[in-house]
């Protein structure tokens, strides 16, 4: 199925559609519709659920509006953008390297180079023909106009910075003990110059984003890398291997036993939802792709009809961000490890109060005050005072047996709308026989648990349908109710959004109390009493196969 029939389906049927429809939209924001909205929760419990099984995982959840000084510490605020070009008529933008790539050759992110390369390709606007522009820097973050606020805000370009930043927290929180992990769902923005192909490149994007802490004499993930699970990796010198996690990190093609470990983590979560692993690979990326805190990058890939795209990266951050928060802020974001005693000499400052009061009189409290909140230049009505003389140091042996050290990162980090449309992609086709459409995920984030559908208008039909339906959700099973068109045309509609199950109640089922049980993948039916539905969809899930 390609790229619009996905996207006239999903509008067609509320999975997800431009915003702001009735105003001509925008490019690069989308909306999650009736069922859209639950296959996406249903996607998001389940990846909270398998990385808080960990153990060693906590969540947090921080604001999307971002004070500038963390941007600037986590060098967004100078170093998050690409590079863009304008064509002179129509005034159509385009990201510079892509329009090189899509002519066939591989970019160097350079300005100059692009400038150059574009000249020298001759190329043109796609839109109209017309010249194109000089390269440009294009920043990728959304200020947020805050009237006099001094030092600005900015939308998160990623959820992760709230994280470092609250390091110290959850440091205390897991009993300072390494390695533990952060989690955060949340939505990061991007001012894109091309959004595009629905969910893949929007301007507004959910994350679902893991940072794990190590110390780095000992990175090391609590469990062992996936060693049942063969992967296709692609090396970034281009070699193809199928191997499990734990044999690329025994092997040293992923240098990182974390690294290795979340990789292994994100391929069962994939498979889980109904992503084809015959469909998926890991890419390592190349030395100048490589974000400017990463040392080692992993980007979990999908073949879609839109070609291979990138859902989740995994990438090695080093100790970047806590370094740089540590230097911007002055604050304390460090982890202790202990080691063998030893004997260190303090400098302990000492001031000789008696001295400074004996000489300044009056003024002395003011100037004691003044150095107690640790003020660099003393001074008494504007003139500076001079008190080294009364300032001496004296060493102090002290026995040590712990030491400070910068935690190393390693993050995971979901695109969720990109997972979403690979989902789709992968699990919607086209029955052959009737050419309706039907989305085979699996039942686990099937938007609804059943459908309940009384076969025809007729008020006692539609009255026990209502009655089981009550009955259904009061045991908390999702349904949803329908007795609108023929049942052919229910079945077909619910087909389509990926529903599991159909019950339809009939002539019968007034007489017995029996309903049918409809499979979606199979369209087989089995009759049961309708107390049996919650054991047949919750407790022991039918496969819709007749034996
Ligand atoms: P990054 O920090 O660039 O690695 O982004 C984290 C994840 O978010 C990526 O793996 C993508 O799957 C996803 N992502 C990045 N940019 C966008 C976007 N503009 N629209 C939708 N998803 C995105």
């Amino acid at each position: 199925m390609n790229e619009m029939d996905q996207e006239e389906i999903a509008k067609r049927r509320g999975l997800y559609f431009p915003s702001f429809g009735i105003y001509g939209g925008v490019s690069g924001l989308y909306d999650y519709g009736p069922y859209g909205s639950r296959i996406r929760d249903n996607i998001i419990r389940i990846w909270k659920q398998m990385m808080l099984s960990e153990g060693n995982i906590a969540e947090y959840d921080g604001t999307a509006i971002t004070q500038a000084s963390v941007l600037k510490a986590s060098g967004h605020y100078d170093r998050f953008f690409d590079y863009s070009v304008e064509c002179k008529k129509c005034h159509t933008k385009y990201r510079a390297d892509h329009l090189i790539e899509e002519a066939g050759f591989e970019v160097n992110l350079s300005q100059s180079w692009l400038d150059e390369k574009i000249r020298e390709l001759n190329l043109k606007c796609k839109n109209c023909g017309g010249e194109l522009g000089p390269v440009q820097i294009h920043k990728l973050m959304f200020h947020v106009d805050q009237g006099n606020d001094q030092e600005g805000l900015f939308l998160r370009p990623e959820t992760a910075q709230g994280i470092f930043i609250n390091f110290k927290e959850y440091y205390r929180f897991f009993r300072e003990k390494l390695p533990f992990a952060i989690i955060q769902v949340g939505r990061g923005y991007r001012n894109e110059i091309s959004p595009r192909k629905a969910l893949y490149r929007l301007r507004e994007f959910n994350m679902m984003e893991c940072e794990s802490f190590f110390d780095p004499v000992n990175e090391k993930w609590i469990r062992e890398p996936n060693d049942k699970e063969e992967i296709k990796f692609l090396t970034n010198y281009g070699k193809e291997l199928t191997m499990s996690p734990k044999e690329a990190f025994d092997k040293g093609i992923i240098k990182s036993q974390p690294l290795a470990y979340f990789i292994g983590k994100s391929f069962q979560f994939f498979l889980r939802i109904g992503i084809d692993k015959e469909k998926l690979r890991y890419r390592q990326h190349k030395k100048d792709e490589l974000s400017h805190y990463s040392s080692d990058t992993w980007d979990a890939e999908a073949l879609t009809s839109i070609g291979w795209i990138e859902i989740t990266g995994i990438a090695h951050r080093g100790n970047y961000d806590l370094s740089r928060h540590i230097e911007f802020s002055g604050r304390d974001l460090y982890a202790q490890r202990t080691i063998p005693q030893k004997k260190v000499y303090e400098d302990i400052k000492e001031i000789d109060f008696a001295g400074i009061r004996k000489k300044f009189g009056k003024d002395a409290a003011s100037l004691i005050m003044q150095i107690k909140e640790g003020k660099k230049e003393i001074e008494i009505n504007g003139a500076k005072v001079d008190i080294s003389e009364f300032i001496s140091i004296r060493k102090e042996e002290k026995i040590v047996d712990r030491e400070n050290f910068i935690p190393v990162v390693i993050e995971p980090s979901f695109g969720l709308d990109r997972i979403i449309y690979t989902v789709i992609d992968h699990n919607l086709h086209v029955r052959e026989e009737s050419g309706y459409n039907v989305l085979s995920i699996p039942r686990e984030i099937s938007p609804y648990d059943v459908a309940v559908l009384p076969l025809l208008s007729n008020d006692d039909m539609e009255k026990m349908a209502i009655h089981i339906f009550q009955d259904l959700l009061l045991k908390n099973i999702n349904a949803i109710y329908d007795d609108s068109g023929s049942i052919g045309k229910r079945y077909a509609r619910y087909d389509e959004v990926g529903i599991t199950y159909d019950v339809t109640i009939d002539h019968d089922t007034l007489k017995d109390n029996t309903v049918t049980l409809r499979h979606r993948d199979t369209k087989e039916q089995i009759r049961i009493k309708f107390d049996e539905i919650e054991n047949r969809i919750r407790f022991y899930p039918w496969n819709g196969k007749i034996n």
